[in-house]
């Protein structure tokens, strides 16, 4: 299906005259019903008829349908939040005394699940850096291989097909975390990966407004986890922010086009400052030039670098001095951020263990990029 078709048509066949221009928002609870009769069919389907909002609801069920034609599964689940998307899919796929192998420092809440929390239960985890540990590490009782591509903070990639393909031969189920790189970037079940799952509230979202997430895969996999952990843990989406959501996807390729054009013109301003030792970004890595080329379809706009120093205060000063990226978490929205790894340091739950004082996470929004490269000058001049 057409991009346009996804984000602008499908699941819009409004009937009749006079119907709504863009979707009604149905904020309800749940639904009723004119008898007895079809009030049982609704709950003999309740993944596909509307009947109670924690299981299906017209607006939240229109979004799902597109992010999962987005990223060409057949099927999609709306989260109230990226981890709940992410906790309910690995928790889909163990169970009591199972093994999970991970990529290294995946994103914060990512880790403490798999480090802290599935421990408590009997699931056991291994970590890997690079491709080539993985079968290695494969024990009779591991069920889950899980990915993300590029990953939090440094954006290494990892080989898709490579990982895929050694997680079939052992039957292993496989998810990435694609959040970075939206599905319009790279579509990872295109390549064999079982669950793709999203924090929305990044790209997806795009304002700064929602806080959302989103796990795509086949009806085979995605009806057992309709039943068992969507149904059971209820981290739903709420009706308005699908609605938002809905919305935000319009501009979707606009953004992210945008959003692309602009950090590779900031990159080309940072790369040849003195001030600036290190610019992580998948298509700028000697390491992941093959596996960029072969996995995304243009740059995203996060991006880190390391300022030359080891001075936590000149560090501070920069950051401060910044006023077009504003400090805060997050990313994917249309104004810039800055996220200055020093502000982890003393976090309780950020398990942030070598923290290199001079590294900066930047999210790159839709302001001209000249804007940003002249805040960006005026703050490495503190330094
Ligand atoms: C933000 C983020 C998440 C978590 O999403 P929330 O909506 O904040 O729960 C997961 N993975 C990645 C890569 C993220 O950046």
């Amino acid at each position: 299906m057409d991009l346009n078709d996804i984000i602008f048509h499908l699941g819009e066949d409004f009937p009749g005259d006079y119907g709504p221009g863009a979707p009604a928002i149905h904020q309800t609870s749940n639904f009723v019903f004119k008898d007895v009769s079809s009030m049982r069919s609704a709950l003999e389907k309740e993944d596909e008829i509307p009947f109670y909002t924690r299981g299906t609801n017209p607006t939240i069920k229109l979004l799902a349908t597109k992010i999962a034609a987005l990223e060409g599964t057949e099927d999609a689940l709306m989260f109230g939040s990226g981890s709940a998307a992410i906790a309910s899919a690995v928790l889909s796929q163990i169970k009591s005394g199972d093994h999970i192998i991970c990529i290294d420092q995946p994103y914060s809440w990512t880790k403490k699940l798999i480090t802290q929390w599935l421990p408590r239960f009997g699931v056991s985890h291994s970590f890997f850096t690079s491709e080539d540990e993985i079968e290695s590490l494969i024990q009779d009782n591991t069920q889950l291989i899980y990915l993300e591509s590029p990953n939090s903070w440094t954006f290494e990639l990892q080989d898709l097909e490579r990982v895929s393909t050694l997680a079939t031969k052992h039957g292993i189920v496989s998810i990435l975390d694609n959040s970075y790189a939206s599905p319009l970037l790279q579509q990872p079940a295109a390549h064999g990966i079982d669950l793709v799952v999203h924090a929305a509230t990044k790209y997806l979202g795009g304002h700064s407004d929602v806080v959302a997430g989103v796990v795509c895969g086949s009806k085979t996999k995605i009806k057992p986890l309709f039943n068992g952990e969507y149904m059971t843990l209820g981290g739903v989406l709420s009706p308005f922010d699908a609605w938002l959501l809905i919305r935000s996807l319009r501009t979707l390729p606009l953004r992210m086009k945008e959003i692309g054009r602009t950090t590779e013109k900031v990159l080309e301003f940072l790369k040849d400052q003195a001030k600036v030792s290190q610019i992580y970004f998948p298509q700028h890595s000697l390491r992941d030039k093959t596996l960029s080329e072969k996995y995304l379809n243009g740059p995203s706009g996060l991006f880190t670098i390391d300022l030359n120093t080891t001075d936590i205060e000149k560090v501070e000063s920069f950051c401060n001095k910044l006023s077009k990226f504003k400090l805060g978490p997050s990313w994917g929205s249309y104004g810039s951020l800055a996220f200055p790894a020093i502000t982890t340091i003393s976090s309780m739950n950020y398990d942030n263990p070598a923290v290199v004082i001079g590294r900066i996470r930047f999210s790159v929004g839709l302001e001209d990029s000249n804007t940003l490269i002249k805040d960006l000058k005026s703050a490495l001049e503190v330094l």
